[in-house]
C-alpha cells in the first residue's frame, strides 16, 4: 500500500525530518498516522489492498473517513471492502466509511451522500462571490449520513459548500396525522 509517509517510518513509529514536517504542517495528523499503522497491518491478511493509496482520514464525531486515491476502491471487492471497514473501525473505535478522492467534485459528493439518490445537483454563487454546491435527493429516509457531516467532509477534502434539500420529506408527526 502506498502511504503520504515513509513505510520505514510507520513500522518504526519514528518519523524521518521530512514526514515530521508534514506532521508539523498539518499535512497529515496523528489520525492518520494511526490509521496508517492498521492498514500496513491489514494488508497482510488482504492483498488487494497492497495495490491502493490512503490519502487521508476525516474525523467528524464519532464517524471516521477513510480516503483513498481516484479509483482504487474498486480494487478490493464488496466483501472485502466490509471486512476492511469492520476491522478498521474495531481497531480505530470509530465508525469508518470508506470513500475515494474522486477527481469530479459531483461525483465525490454523490458516494458521500449514497445511498441517497441525488435528483438535482447546481451550482450556486453567493452574494459573496463564493460558490455553494446545492443537492437535491429524492428521498430524505435513504440518507445514511449526518448532513452537517457531509458539509465538513466536502468542505475539508474538496474545499466545496454544500447543502442539502429534499424533494419528499418523512416526518414522523406527518405520518401520524394521515
Ligand atoms: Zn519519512
Amino acid at each position: 500500500m502506498e502511504f503520504p509517509i515513509c513505510s520505514f517510518d510507520l513500522r518504526t513509529g519514528v518519523l524521518c525530518p521530512k514526514c515530521e514536517r508534514k506532521l508539523q504542517t498539518g499535512e497529515i495528523t496523528e489520525t492518520d498516522i494511526a490509521v496508517m499503522r492498521i492498514l500496513s497491518e491489514l494488508e497482510k491478511n488482504l492483498p488487494p489492498l497492497s495495490l491502493t493509496t490512503y490519502v487521508k482520514s476525516i474525523r467528524y464525531d464519532s464517524n471516521l473517513f477513510v480516503l483513498f486515491k481516484d479509483g482504487d476502491l474498486n480494487k478490493l471487492n464488496p466483501n472485502q471492502q466490509a471486512a476492511l471497514r469492520k476491522r478498521l473501525s474495531e481497531a480505530i473505535g470509530l465508525k469508518v466509511r470508506l470513500l475515494e478522492n474522486s477527481r469530479d467534485p459531483y461525483a465525490f459528493i454523490q458516494r458521500l451522500l449514497a445511498p441517497a439518490r441525488i435528483e438535482a445537483i447546481n451550482k450556486i454563487w453567493l452574494p459573496d462571490q463564493s460558490e455553494e454546491i446545492r443537492v437535491v435527493l429524492d428521498d430524505e429516509r435513504l440518507l445514511k449520513i449526518n448532513p452537517e457531516a457531509v458539509a465538513y467532509v466536502a468542505g475539508a477534502v474538496k474545499g466545496l459548500k454544500v447543502r442539502l434539500g429534499f424533494r419528499r420529506r418523512f416526518s414522523r408527526a406527518r405520518s401520524k396525522i394521515h
